[in-house]
């Protein structure tokens, strides 16, 4: 079914995971920072929702470097999601396998090599700023 093992899969969901909690943490220094009665409301809502899905509830933050995050979390939301419903690992493009190397040094993978190279020539403008 997945050219990914057991362990292996849920050795990328121990990371996800790890690094959702990690990217929460910096998330809700940010937010504590800012001078904001809504964003430091906010902070807490982050800290009391741990499993469930932050991004929606982030998305609408106008800062950008809280936008940035967000977007990272949504990622990692999105591979989690992918794991729980056994097409992790697999190109979303392609469908052929992503490969256990490629997802190695990027969890969030979404597309194999050739589909990513082939999907960021063609959407050079996705991803950035819209400042
Ligand atoms: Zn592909």
């Amino acid at each position: 079914m997945n050219y990914l093992s057991q362990q292996q899969l849920a050795d990328f969901r121990a990371r996800l995971r790890a690094q959702k909690a990690a990217l929460l943490e910096e998330i809700r220094r940010e937010l504590l920072q800012s001078d904001n009665e809504h964003y430091i409301d906010l902070a807490t809502t982050v800290h009391d929702v741990g499993e469930e899905s932050v991004a929606d509830l982030l998305s609408d933050l106008d800062l950008a470097v809280i936008h940035r995050h967000v977007n990272e979390v949504r990622d990692i939301e999105d591979a989690l999601q992918r794991i729980a419903e056994g097409m992790y690992g697999m190109c979303l493009d392609c469908e052929g396998e992503v490969g256990y190397e490629r997802l190695s040094a990027y969890p969030t993978a979404k597309r194999c090599y050739d589909c990513q190279d082939y999907h960021e020539k063609g959407f050079a403008e996705e991803g950035r700023p819209r400042l």
